[in-house]
């Protein structure tokens, strides 16, 4: 009808934009289908000027919310200075940072990199070099089942989900698995061949679930038997979420790790890793083992050195909004039986079903809320540090509704039948 443009006009953005993506992109995401443009707060909107509340916050990336006036500033202020410079030369803010970093954790030396698996390969290297100098057996890793470290071949190949591996195969060699909380299955894999033992304090993408306490002391204590390195990766649970720095700090006394690998929210979305390491772990990397071109930018180490400021200022704050979080869950919970365990470590929370959650994921966005749904059954939220009681009851009313939805999925599968004859 006279259109220039040949009949695009007739679509609408977003489905312009899917039509791209669909032709010009690998089909690895299953993404929903919503064009987001902007955010601010805990809030963000898409093309079309529709809100949501966002519980997800990019994966637990965007701590600050969205548009955070100190982290602007602070970005603007430096993309006018200096973005990048290699680690050819110094700039102001990795040393700095470092020492943050390292008084934060109770560790000695940094390296920086740009997402989490990142991370996780520079802990790999280090493990396998601490290895390696000892003996040429040396070069086991013990991991955990459900576990999960990041996409890249290193990070896959400790990863306990036959899902990512598989079509990868044959993997780094000598990693072997155990059951989360199993500490006679630790004592059976952990050898004078191990050089390094991982673990995540809370399984995040595994399905919100924690480690427990004497689980995390036997691997301390194995990893110093047979002179192994022990690495936490807080990639998701570290850097705030459970109201702690890091969630080692969560036991009393914390157990001290060799080796601690952060990425998500660490540089408020900018995309930015770091591998905070005890100087036997550090000395592994010598000049030339290692190294990232991009890692350690002024821009991102001077945002993550202002959120570490504003996350000082906010910590205090997040045990008391994730115990109303709770409560209000545990409130919602009883009106449904498809509901089967709230685990709520601070701000990371998993809401586990006897359903499967994707269609309640779905329901949520066009109610406008962000969530995600791991492990199939589990909801899973992240939300932003800045959240507050109001956030909290809008996303409960939005639940409830979502749920009800839920109840009749939960009714008609039959499982509802099931769960009462047991
Ligand atoms: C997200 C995540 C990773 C991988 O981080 P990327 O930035 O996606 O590479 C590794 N470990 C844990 C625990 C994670 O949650």
């Amino acid at each position: 009808m006279g259109d220039p443009a040949g009949g695009a006009s007739e679509k609408s953005l977003a489905e312009q934009i899917f039509e791209l993506e669909r032709k010009y992109l690998v089909q690895n995401y299953a993404r929903l289908p919503v064009v987001l443009e902007r955010g601010r707060g805990c809030y963000v909107y898409d093309v079309s000027g529709k809100r949501y509340l966002d519980l997800i916050t990019g994966i637990g990336v965007n701590a600050l919310g969205h548009a955070h006036p100190r982290i602007l500033k602070v970005i603007k202020d430096q993309a006018g200075k200096l973005i990048h410079s290699s680690n050819l030369y110094y700039h102001p803010f990795q040393g700095p940072l470092a020492k943050r970093l390292a008084e934060l954790s109770g560790l000695e030396r940094c390296f920086f990199c740009n997402s989490g698996a990142e991370a996780m390969e520079a802990g790999l290297k280090m493990i396998r070099a601490h290895g390696s100098r000892l003996s040429p057996e040396k070069f086991e890793i013990v991991s955990l089942d459900n576990s999960f470290h990041g996409r890249t071949l290193g990070a896959i190949s400790v990863t306990g989900q036959p899902k990512y591996r598989k079509d990868f195969e044959p993997l780094l060699a000598g990693v072997r698995f155990v059951p989360p909380n199993d500490i006679g299955a630790l004592e059976q894999a952990v050898s004078d061949r191990t050089a390094g033992i991982l673990l995540e304090g809370i399984q995040g993408e595994g399905g919100v679930r924690l480690i427990d306490a004497a689980f995390v002391r036997q691997a301390r204590e194995l990893a110093d038997r047979f002179n192994a390195l022990l690495l936490f990766d807080e990639i998701q649970c570290g850097v705030g979420r459970t109201g702690k720095f890091f969630s080692y700090q969560l036991l009393d006394p914390p157990p001290l790790p060799d080796i601690v690998t952060v990425a998500k929210p660490l540089a408020c979305g900018l995309p930015f890793g770091a591998v905070i390491a005890n100087e036997k772990a550090a000395s592994t990397l010598p000049p030339g083992l290692h190294g990232s071109t991009f890692g350690g930018g002024a821009l991102s180490c001077r945002v993550a050195l202002e959120f570490l400021d504003i996350l000082h200022e906010l910590l205090p704050s997040i045990p008391r909004i994730s115990g109303y979080f709770r409560i209000r869950l545990e409130d919602l919970a009883r009106h449904y039986a498809f509901v089967k365990e709230i685990r709520c470590y601070g701000l990371m929370i998993g809401i586990e079903l006897a359903i499967p959650c994707k269609s309640l994921v779905e329901d949520a966005l066009s109610r406008g809320l962000l969530i995600n749904c791991t492990q199939e059954r589990v909801i899973r939220l992240l939300p932003p540090y800045i959240l507050t009681e109001a956030d909290i009851d809008r996303a409960i009313d939005i639940l409830d509704k979502v749920f009800r939805k839920g109840r009749e999925i939960f009714v008609e599968s039959g499982l509802a039948d099931e769960l009462i004859r047991h």
